[in-house]
Parts: structure tokens; C-alpha cells; sequence
């Protein structure tokens, strides 16, 4: 018989961290700061109201109706038809449903394209301030990210400064317009410079168009799918979470060209393989309703409108605003001492003390830059709003 001894040890685990400089992200953070001191969450970015309970209800049916087991690996047929015509007819860019795969929301989409194409020792283009999952993603490839800056102050693409960041090792650059955080959108121009920089290079674009439909000013959002030599070579990224007041369901797609559509898909069915059944019939049902996203521009306007003129009547300073639902301000102005906390510190003590929840710009960067400039979400009730705006009147 043998014995076990009480007192045996579990062998220590080594590991060596894939993503050494990852901690808990800084929407998660503000959020739980938020909760916790009962501050009016302007910090990460989510609609605190309901979407359009058609499309609820076009889920809830779907579920009672037996749509329970798997769908397709690439998505629902009637889905990604319903997404290949609002491309076609939004983006004149003509596909079909073989050029669209349904996502579990754009983080996903993100990774599982830079899985698909980016390999061990390849290079990845940044443009800083950038969204906190792209550089992870670079790096699990066993990529290195080349970050490149956008214009400080106006947060516009410097093309000089991507073409000189270029090299033959340079597999993907990531845009992201209109931008998270900086709230600016790309204009024609700027996509027919970016066109002209990647002719005749194999470099693969990543776009990622979450805001497409938070555009405004009357501009139009100029997707890269607009751009036929910009098409062929891109992942165009959108998440139904965004434009349907619904982030929590976790839902986007990916639209790329065939011959990078199909490596897309060998990562996807071994990554998520699919992508729950419900939503995809209520998503495929309620694309019909097209006023839902043609009227997002001047729903999400009014807000920036109504949240930027009482922000007016602070000592914040107003960045422009072109588009998604962010707004940045400076903080150097403010009367109060912590203005010249961190932008980090800064925030933790707008949310503890003043009670309204912002983003430090600083999150966005890998070493943390630091501008004076702090990001809110303007996603709220009208209330929500001005419960925030009562408050930063103060400082
Ligand atoms: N990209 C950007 C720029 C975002 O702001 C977000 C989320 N807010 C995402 C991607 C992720 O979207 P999803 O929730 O659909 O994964
Ligand atoms: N994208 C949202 C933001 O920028 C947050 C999403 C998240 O928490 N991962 O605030």
C-alpha cells in the first residue's frame, strides 16, 4: 500500500508571460472605480439606454422558434447576405456572403485576422493614441508592433512618418477611423494617400470600422472597402454592438477578399468555430430596418452637441469631434490643483471625488504618453449627461 503524504508540495509552475506588460484594462478599471463610488460612468465606452426592442425581439423569437444548435462556421447565410448589401450598397463594393465571416464581436474579428496573416518575427503598424487590443494581438502572433504617432494636437495621419516606419518586414497596418480615442475621422484624402503609400507593397490592412455609422457634419465615413486597391488588400472590422446599442452581445464581422477571407476562417472554426445562433437570426431579420443606422448619425450628433455645449461652459478645453461617441478634453486649464496629477491619477480622482468616470489618453499608448487629455463617453441619456456636466461645471 502506498501512502501520500499530508505534507506534499505542488510543484512550483514557471511560465513566461506572452503579454508581460498586460494588466486589466483601463475600461474595466474605470468602470469597477465607477461602481464603487457611485460616479456617473463616463469612462468606458458603452450606451447606458436600450436598443431598438424590434431586434430584442427578433432574438428572443429566433430562440423560442428552435434556432438553438450551431450555425454555419462563417455565420448564418441570411445574415452575411444581409451584411454583403449594405456594403454593396453603402461602400459601393460589390461582394457576396462568401467575403463576410460573423465575428464574436470586433476584438475577435482583430485578433483572429492578425492570427490569420501575421507571423513570428513580422511587423505590424501602429498609429498611437491606438484601441488597448491591438498591440496583444501583435504580440501573440510573435509580432512586433511599430508604433507610429499620429499628429499630436490634431490626432491626423502623418503619411511621411507611416512610410518611413515601413519596412520589408512590414506585414499589416492596423487604421481606425472614425477614432477610439481621439474622436477624428479620415477624410478622402487621407485614404487616397494611404492607397498610394501601399501600392505595389504586400502589406495587409487592417481597418477597423466599429464607428462607421458615427460620422458627422454631414462627412461621409470613408470605409476602406470604398477604396477597390484598398479593398483587395484588407480586413474591414464592424461590430453590431456599436450600431445596435448592444455591446454586451458580443457580435461584429469581418469583410476581406477571398484569399484572405479563407485563411481568416482556418483561425476562426478553431478559435470560436462560430457565433451564437439567436442573435444571428434577429441581426439577419432586423438588418431590414435600415433607418436604425441611417439615423445614428444625427441621434449620436445631438448628444455630442448637447454634451460639447455644456462643456463649453467649463474650464475643460474641447478637442474636436468628427465622430464615434467619444469626447477628449484638455485639463490644464481647470482651476483645481489636481489638474496636474498624471492623466491616470487624474481620472481615479475625477471618478473618487467629483463623480464622473473618464478615460486618461495615456491608456492608450504603450508607454503611456502622457498629454494633459482625457477621453469621455457620450453615449448616455440626456440626464446621464447633464447629471456629468453639473459636476465638471466645478472644476
Ligand atoms: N475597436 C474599437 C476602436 C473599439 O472602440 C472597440 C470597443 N469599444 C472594439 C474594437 C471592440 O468591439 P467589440 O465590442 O465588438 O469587440
Ligand atoms: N471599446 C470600449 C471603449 O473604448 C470599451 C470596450 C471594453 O471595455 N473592452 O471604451
Amino acid at each position: 500500500m502506498t501512502t501520500t503524504s499530508a505534507t506534499t508540495t505542488t510543484p512550483a509552475i514557471t511560465l513566461e508571460s506572452k503579454l508581460p506588460n498586460v494588466g486589466t484594462t483601463i475600461f474595466t478599471v474605470m468602470s469597477a472605480l465607477a461602481t464603487q463610488h457611485n460616479a456617473v460612468n463616463l469612462g468606458q465606452g458603452f450606451p447606458d439606454f436600450e436598443g431598438d426592442h424590434r431586434l430584442h425581439q427578433a432574438v428572443a423569437n429566433a430562440m423560442f422558434d428552435g434556432h438553438n444548435q450551431y450555425p454555419p462556421m462563417a455565420g448564418l447565410a441570411t445574415l452575411r447576405s444581409a451584411i454583403a448589401s449594405k456594403v454593396s450598397a453603402l461602400y459601393a463594393h460589390h461582394i457576396d456572403a462568401e467575403q463576410v465571416t460573423v465575428t464574436a464581436g470586433a476584438t475577435q474579428a482583430l485578433l483572429t485576422a492578425m492570427l490569420a496573416v501575421v507571423n513570428a518575427g513580422d511587423e505590424v503598424i501602429v498609429l498611437e493614441p491606438c484601441y488597448d487590443c491591438y498591440i496583444p494581438a501583435i504580440e501573440l502572433c510573435g509580432a512586433t508592433a511599430v508604433r507610429v504617432a499620429l499628429t499630436p494636437g490634431s490626432m491626423q495621419p502623418d503619411f511621411a512618418t507611416i512610410a518611413a516606419a515601413m519596412t520589408p518586414r512590414t506585414r499589416a497596418l492596423v487604421i481606425n477611423s472614425p477614432h477610439n480615442p481621439s474622436g477624428t475621422v479620415w477624410c478622402e484624402a487621407d485614404m487616397l494617400a494611404l492607397q498610394d503609400l501601399l501600392r505595389g507593397t504586400n502589406i495587409i490592412l487592417i481597418s477597423d470600422e466599429v464607428y462607421e455609422h458615427m460620422v458627422f457634419d454631414g462627412q461621409a465615413h470613408q470605409s476602406a472597402l470604398r477604396y477597390p486597391e484598398l479593398a483587395q488588400r484588407s480586413f474591414v472590422v464592424s461590430s453590431f454592438g456599436k450600431t445596435y446599442h448592444v455591446t454586451g452581445w458580443k457580435i461584429g464581422y469581418v469583410v476581406a477578399p477571398p484569399a484572405l477571407m479563407a485563411e481568416f476562417r482556418k483561425v476562426h472554426q478553431f478559435n470560436v468555430f462560430t457565433v451564437n445562433t439567436p442573435m444571428q437570426h434577429g441581426l439577419a431579420s432586423f438588418m431590414q430596418h435600415t433607418e436604425a443606422y441611417t439615423d445614428l448619425p444625427a441621434f449620436y450628433q445631438a448628444k455630442r452637441d448637447r454634451f460639447r455645449a455644456g462643456l463649453a461652459n467649463t474650464n475643460f478645453k474641447l478637442a474636436p469631434c468628427s465622430g464615434t461617441y467619444f469626447q477628449c478634453v484638455d485639463i490644464d486649464g481647470l482651476k483645481v490643483a489636481e489638474r496636474d496629477l498624471s492623466e491616470a491619477e487624474f481620472c481615479k480622482w475625477l471618478t473618487a471625488e467629483v463623480g464622473v468616470a473618464a478615460v486618461p489618453l495615456s491608456a492608450f499608448y504603450a508607454d503611456g504618453f502622457d498629454q494633459r487629455r482625457i477621453r469621455f463617453c457620450f453615449a448616455k441619456q440626456d440626464a446621464t449627461l447633464d447629471l456629468a456636466l453639473q459636476r465638471l461645471a466645478t472644476l
